[in-house]
């Protein structure tokens, strides 16, 4: 029978961690989650695994400094997005916008445009927003402690300690979906991991046995085996994993039904006619509401809802040309979009948009990605 935290003597935890880590032990006793036994496994799980990353770990541009602010831009633009793809993205917008300040004081337009194809918008708007925060609030230094990185617009707990730990070096742990996963699996834990009480144990849980050295590689160690070895989708690499003889559900054999997460609410979805209005060598774009998805955007008209070729025929009657050029389904955090685009080339402008040539739209617009299929100025 595991023995409770909370029925743990004070001298167990002052011979693991020391004084210091009275504090968080007793935080963690009080949340009675964890045993003894986790906490042994979680500390020794993160010896491995540091010393698993510095043979094992991919040679990524971000890892190659401790620069707050290119650590900050990297991470927000790995949210949601596959490593391969964030490269380009990530040496692109470094070069343009190398400091802080460059980007305080960079338009909106030019951070958007940077951000073209990445998707959620806001994280750029943000990035720009934190930028003008650390340039007023904290004289153009990054902050170097996790509370007042915390406050800056768009970071979470998660980038806070990312950012904490890998620039600054200070022992706070990061979890996102990648380490939620290995610790469920490690500590053969069912708890539900979308449930916010399961990140904040994990949290505390690693934060009570993270070392006081080597913080960052210790973060980056977790996210790289969640994301080559312990990965989201397919089998887990057991075998070549560094984790394997301490891993409870590999020796339990529940790998497969761990993690535990709860189904979230249906995405919406929202049929959707995209209008690609061309003008002799010009195309239409119109400027999104200020509010709700994709907010402020530039976008090709469309409706939501379905038309027939024979409707849009009756909406331009003059137009020389209506051609359907395609489907597309776009799916965002809370809906999907069902797309289906036609190309119509009319007579005269309606100066209800603004008329581009495909190299000025191309050079001068951020067209969010769920248009992309139908952005023939791109091909
Ligand atoms: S042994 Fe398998 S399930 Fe356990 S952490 Fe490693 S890859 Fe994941």
């Amino acid at each position: 029978m595991k023995k409770k935290l909370s029925e743990c003597s004070d001298s167990f935890f002052f011979q693991f961690f020391g004084k210091e880590g009275e504090h968080n032990v007793k935080a963690l006793q009080q949340n009675r989650q964890f045993s003894e036994e986790d906490l042994q496994l979680t500390k020794e799980s993160l010896e491995k695994l540091l010393l698993w990353y510095q043979s094992a770990k991919r040679d990524l541009p971000w890892r190659k400094t401790k620069d707050p602010y290119s650590i900050w831009i990297s991470e927000i633009m790995l949210q949601q997005t596959r490593v391969e793809a964030v490269i380009e993205y990530y040496k692109r917008f470094l070069e343009t916008l190398p400091t802080v300040s460059s980007l305080a004081n960079a338009s909106e337009e030019l951070v958007l445009k940077l951000w073209e194809g990445l998707g959620y918008y806001s994280r750029a708007r943000n990035l720009r927003k934190a930028a003008q925060q650390i340039m007023t609030e904290h004289q153009g230094e990054f902050p170097r402690n996790f509370d007042a990185i915390r406050k800056l617009s768009g970071i979470g707990e998660y980038t806070a300690g990312s950012i904490s730990s890998i620039a600054f070096d200070l022992p706070v742990p990061a979890v996102d979906g990648n380490v939620l996963r290995v610790m469920s699996r490690v500590l053969n834990d069912f708890s539900d991991i979308a449930e916010v009480k399961t990140k904040k144990n994990i949290t505390e849980l690693l934060r009570t046995v993270y070392p006081k050295t080597q913080c960052g590689d210790v973060t980056q160690s977790l996210m790289e085996l969640g994301a080559v070895v312990c990965v989201p989708n397919g089998q887990p690499k057991c075998g070549e994993c560094p984790l394997a003889s301490l891993c409870r559900a590999k020796h339990k054999g529940t790998v497969d039904s761990l993690p535990v997460k709860s189904e979230k609410t249906k995405r919406k979805i929202q049929k959707k006619t995209v209008l690609l209005l061309q003008f002799e060598e010009t195309f239409a774009l119109r400027k999104r509401v200020e509010k709700g998805l994709l907010h402020g955007m530039w976008e090709i008209p469309n409706l939501d809802q379905r038309l027939s070729r024979k409707e849009i025929s009756e909406m331009f009657p003059n137009a020389i040309a209506v051609k359907k050029i395609g489907v597309h389904r776009h799916i965002f955090t809370h809906i999907e979009w069902e797309m289906e685009c036609y190309h119509i080339i009319v007579k005269e402008k309606n100066s209800d948009y603004i008329w581009e040539t495909a190299q000025e739209i191309r050079q001068n617009y951020a067209v969010p990605a769920a248009f992309r299929p139908f952005c023939i100025w791109e091909k």
